[in-house]
């Protein structure tokens, strides 16, 4: 059987999984979602004897009907192969009683890479297959750590170019340079003078512009998205959560069947929409925490039923979860109405034209899975130093958040189900915040000294991501205005 994906904005005709990738926002502005949410056709039992591979073959094969067999599972063994520095792909660690998913493994050492490196796999075979001819750009908008995500699954692709913007005095020192020195001649990066949420809004224009498209289409241009309301990011980010649980299975730390708790430090949405799918899908999963930082739109939202971000957004030490427009629970939201998406499209109108809406009391009755928190720059540095002190593990800023929240919410809960934490970067990415949160001393190191630093202390060696920037150079420099970026993006594809 076919599974066919819908927007969340019209009723227009469903279209296939491929069609769904190459396009990556309807036409109608809204999100793919897939017309049902298919069960796991194998038990979690069977699931535990397998590899990160073939447990993503078990899932991917749910959704993306209209791929073959080999084509998928070239796809797979193409991404999840050397680039990580683990076979495993997503192990669990234990620390102070909390399993924590690391999905940092691959080659930009955030939770990206699970799903950027097998999105131009399934973006070109996705191409082939519908007799797409033209060169693809992908347009990315980026808190961090998408774009250099994407950069490196995309660069030197044939057929492809990437053109990445991200808010320059928004990321990370690591994650600029990162980005900066990427190579590849299909490979653009440029710095706004705005944040992230004008980066994704000046992309998502560029999207919805038909006249823009079709210019560009004269020239054998056709745009496609690498940001996570793309279907084919979701769906690979639907394979760890399985994996995770089919992991504790093996381990013999849950038995079968036995319900465990999910909390995901979340920015766009797109990582706890994924536990959310895998719960749909069968996985016992129980509570999924969704934890923000200082820019707690969607704590307020959870705990309210009203979405309003009219507010100041605010740089905090995760900058990957600086988001006050999340893209993403476009897709909750038209789940919880029961599939409407005429009161999906109500719902953003309102968002994008005052800022703000409000949910049914029965909508937000749908979503009772989703329990929301919010830690403080003060308490996600406390919840570093407090887990390296007592168990020797360091977390990044982002996973901390992650940690700090659900930490309050088992005080409050008395809840005692185990707990899985999405642990969404390494703390190599973001290691000022980090040593510092551990020792406020290393405010006097330079860059590479406290990464040097951070190895000696957590006995965890450098990753290569890291090595390979000591000595890199800086091969782009493009910076503009927000309202600047369509001119950039012509000026590119001249
Ligand atoms: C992107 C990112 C997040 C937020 O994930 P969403 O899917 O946008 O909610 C959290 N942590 C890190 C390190 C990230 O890169």
């Amino acid at each position: 059987m076919n599974l066919l994906y819908q927007s969340t904005r019209s009723n227009t005709a469903p279209i296939t999984a491929s069609q769904a990738i190459l396009k990556g926002l309807a036409e109608d502005g809204g999100l793919f979602v897939p017309e049902s949410i298919p069960a796991l056709k194998v038990s979690l039992k069977e699931l535990s004897n397998m590899t990160y591979q073939q447990t993503a073959y078990e899932v991917m094969k749910l959704f993306f009907t209209d791929f073959t067999e080999e084509e998928l599972k070239s796809c797979i063994s193409n991404a999840y192969d050397e680039k990580f520095d683990t076979t495993e792909i997503a192990p669990l660690k234990e620390a102070g009683g909390f399993y924590y998913l690391e999905l940092f493994h691959g080659s930009t050492i955030a939770f990206k890479d699970m799903a950027l490196s097998i999105l131009p796999h399934l973006l070109t075979t996705a191409a082939k297959k519908n007799q797409v001819t033209d060169e693809i750009v992908i347009l990315t908008a980026t808190s961090g750590d998408t774009g250099k995500a994407a950069l490196a699954g995309f660069a030197e692709v044939p057929g492809t170019k990437i053109i990445v913007f991200y808010p320059k005095d928004g990321v990370s020192p690591i994650q600029e340079k990162q980005m900066v020195t990427q190579k590849g001649d299909n490979t653009y990066v440029v710095g706004i003078d705005g944040n992230f949420d004008d980066a994704q809004n000046g992309v998502k224009a560029m999207f919805n512009n038909k006249a823009l498209a079709e210019s560009l289409k004269a020239k054998g241009y056709v745009f496609s998205s690498a940001n996570s309301i793309n279907i084919g990011r979701l769906v690979p980010q639907i394979v760890y959560y399985v994996y995770a649980y089919a992991s504790l299975l093996r381990k013999g730390v849950i038995a079968e069947g036995e319900k465990i708790n999910v909390s995901v430090p979340t920015g766009n949405f797109g990582n706890i929409l994924a536990a959310y799918f895998a719960k749909e899908m069968g996985v016992p999963l129980n509570k999924l925490v969704c934890a923000s930082n200082e820019n707690k739109v969607l704590f307020d939202f959870f705990d309210t039923g009203i979405y309003n971000r009219k507010r100041e957004f605010i740089l905090t030490s995760s900058p990957s979860m600086d988001i006050l427009i999340s893209s993403n629970l476009e897709r909750l939201l038209y789940l919880a109405a029961g599939r409407d998406s005429e009161k999906t499209l109500a719902l953003m109108n309102g968002l994008s034209k005052e800022g703000e809406y409000v949910i049914t009391p029965e909508m937000k009755a749908n979503m009772d899975g989703i329990t929301g928190g919010f830690a403080t720059e003060a308490q996600t540095a406390e919840t570093i130093k407090a887990v390296y002190e007592k168990t020797g593990y360091v977390l990044d800023t982002h996973t901390a958040v992650g940690a700090s929240v659900y930490e309050r919410y088992k005080e409050e809960s008395s809840d005692n189900t185990k707990v899985i934490i999405a642990s969404t970067a390494s703390p190599y990415k973001f290691t000022r915040s980090v040593m510092e949160a551990i020792d406020p001393k290393y405010g006097s190191l330079g860059d590479f000294e406290l990464v040097d630093e951070l190895s000696r202390i957590s006995g965890v060696s450098v990753p290569a991501a890291i090595e390979e920037i000591r000595s890199a150079k800086v091969l782009h420099d493009r910076v503009c205005k927000t309202e600047e970026m369509q001119e950039v993006v012509e000026g590119i594809l001249k």
